[in-house]
């Protein structure tokens, strides 16, 4: 469209307004989290007869020039309230708007109490429609608008920092004002080259250490949305979702549920939520202690934190989000992915889904990040979760796990085959016992011993070392301590994992030795297993159990 003449802006402005020529179209907003539309720009379109859609560049600008903005913006605030009030009307569940406000409308007086009457006549909540201001609005007006700001703030208004980066002033405005959400026009960004990306990273996060919402505008791509997604922009908006749309459309598309409309519980739950930065560091102790406003955080453009958001709802939990860094460690753990994770933790046959019940319960009650070890299959890892929005029906947590020990890991592999031979070399004789098919499976064994034991059937091997090894005074003291059938009890009434006690054992023909007997509980959930060992002991600890022994006291419990 050419330029349109200024006079015929000026000339028409009063008969487009009063006959309704200039309308409101609305722009969703989608919460990242969840698809839902979480609130609409109002956009100014002139729908002219002879010029057609005549667009806010070209009659912006005139009527800042002239002065007559303000009347466009406040007729535009009492469009919202009305809408505000059809939706109600409909039954449908009421939206939330952000309007524009242009720094000119800061320069009268009267501004606030314009704004709050128009809300009383139509009876709309200050918290159901955002104010988008730009940078320069500070720069012209600084006094004044600090004062507004406040009031604005004090009577519930949301304040929005529209277009951020796009000036020069950006940061400076940031200092002093504590905005409720930034708004980033993706325009300046648009190429997705990993420049921009790590720029849109840095603000975003920065956004999360002020404690600052975070928006994206001019979303035109589904990479786009996936990036975003990623480092974890709370809402976007753009055509990739829709075009501004009129009145009429919007209600359509809404009362057609192509777009479920936020409700206002589900609003403050996951806006609770969409504070988690899922780009620092520390994510969940930035969280937990509050301190976002004060804080330095890494700035990485990806971060290697893993990180997830899992949310319980109706007895079932569900992966919100969940960064590629923690995507990993599912895999490091063996599930195939999120959704493999997700249908293992629902499934109420696996210990999985009681024990993230009761975490998320603890989580709860402390308010803070609870860690947890587990163990699986081979690998050991740790799960840290902390509840970081809740409501009567849903709970949703933020979740870090970390994969400290894998066998299957080479290097790792590599470290513990290093060690275990020296560890082995406390022993003299180690054997893996599963009484329940009655199996010896011999690990190590010194010179000392018949390497047979840890092949014959463990009743038997049993037998057969009291006979060959054991002081004949002691036989029926180690038949006892072996006693397979009662041996589960007795580690139950102990608090450590292992039973003991000293016997002599012979260590070469016709002498015997004070050693060390073990059976100590493995950690396996199958068959109940146990490791057999024999230790040496020290000159000193052997003088200390002849003097028990002659003393008629017990042979238990030595180191
Ligand atoms: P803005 O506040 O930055 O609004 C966003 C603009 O980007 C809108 O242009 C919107 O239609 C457009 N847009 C939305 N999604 C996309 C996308 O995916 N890609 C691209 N390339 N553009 C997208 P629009 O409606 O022409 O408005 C232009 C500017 O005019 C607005 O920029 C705003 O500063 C101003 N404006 C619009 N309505 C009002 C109003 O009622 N009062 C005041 N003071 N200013 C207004
Ligand atoms: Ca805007
Ligand atoms: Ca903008």
């Amino acid at each position: 469209m050419g330029k349109i003449d200024e006079n015929y802006i000026l000339d028409h402005f009063d008969e487009a307004v009063r006959e309704g020529y200039i309308q409101a179209y609305y722009q969703p907003i989608i919460r990242t989290l969840t698809g839902e539309i979480c609130s609409m720009e109002t956009l100014a379109r002139w729908e002219d007869h002879i010029h057609g859609t005549i667009y806010p560049e070209q009659f912006i600008d005139v009527l800042e020039k002239n002065g007559r903005i303000c009347e466009l913006d406040m007729y535009m605030m009492e469009k919202v309230c009305l809408n505000y009030r059809n939706f109600l009307e409909k039954g449908l569940s009421p939206v939330m708007y952000s309007v524009n406000l242009s720094r000119l409308d800061f320069n009268d007086k009267n501004l606030f109490d314009r704004i709050l009457s128009i809300f009383k006549t139509y009876d709309v909540p200050h918290s159901a429609v955002h104010l988008e201001v730009t940078e320069s609005v500070l720069l012209q007006n600084t006094e004044i608008f600090f004062e507004l700001f406040r009031k604005f703030h004090e009577a519930g208004f949301e304040i929005w920092m529209d277009d951020f980066g796009s000036g020069y002033a950006s940061l400076n405005v940031l200092k002093d004002y504590n905005f409720d959400l930034i708004k980033i026009d993706m325009e300046f960004l648009s190429d997705m080259s990993e420049r921009s990306k790590k720029i849109i990273s840095s603000i975003i996060n920065m956004a999360k250490i002020l404690g600052m919402h975070t928006l994206v505008e001019g979303v035109e791509s589904e990479e786009q949305v996936e990036f975003l997604k990623d480092i974890g922009c709370e809402m976007l908006q753009g055509y990739y979702f829709s075009k501004p749309m009129k009145e009429q459309e919007v209600m359509q598309m809404v009362e057609e549920s192509e777009r479920m409309v936020e409700d206002p519980v589900t609003r403050a739950y996951i806006s609770a939520a969409g504070m988690i930065n899922t780009l620092s560091s520390d994510p969940l102790n930035e969280y937990s202690r509050c301190i976002w406003k004060e804080r330095g955080s890494e700035i990485t453009a990806r971060s290697k934190y893993p990180l997830a958001l899992l949310e319980f709802c109706d007895g079932s939990f569900r992966f919100v989000y969940s960064n590629e860094a923690y995507d990993h460690e599912l895999s490091l753990l063996g599930f195939w992915d999120r959704q493999d994770a997700e249908r293992k933790i629902n499934d109420r046959k696996r210990a999985f889904y009681e024990g993230t019940v009761s975490q998320m319960e603890s989580a709860a009650k402390k308010g803070i990040a609870v860690k947890k070890n587990f163990v699986l299959e081979d690998v050991c890892y740790s799960l840290t979760m902390m509840v970081v929005a809740k409501n009567e029906k849903k709970t949703m947590m933020a979740l870090n796990i970390d994969v400290f020990c894998r066998n299957g890991t080479e290097d790792r592999r590599e470290e513990i085959n290093k060690y275990h031979h020296t560890l082995f070399y406390y022993f003299e004789l180690l054997i893996i016992m599963n009484p329940m098919k009655d199996s010896a499976t011999q690990l190590y064994s010194k010179m000392t011993f018949d390497g047979r034991y840890g092949f014959m059937r463990l009743r038997e091997g049993i037998r057969q070392f009291a006979e060959k090894e054991i002081f004949s005074e002691d036989k029926n003291r180690y038949l006892e301590f072996m006693d397979m059938r009662t041996i589960e009890d007795r580690i139950l009434t102990e608090s450590c994992h292992f039973l003991q006690q000293c016997f002599r054992l012979r260590i070469s023909e016709g002498e015997y030795q004070w050693c060390l007997l073990r059976l100590t509980k493995m950690p396996t959930q199958e068959n109940q297993c146990y490791m057999f060992s024999v230790q040496r002991l020290t000159g000193e600890e052997i003088r200390m159990i002849e003097t028990y022994y002659h003393s008629g006291e017990l042979y238990g419990c030595v180191g």
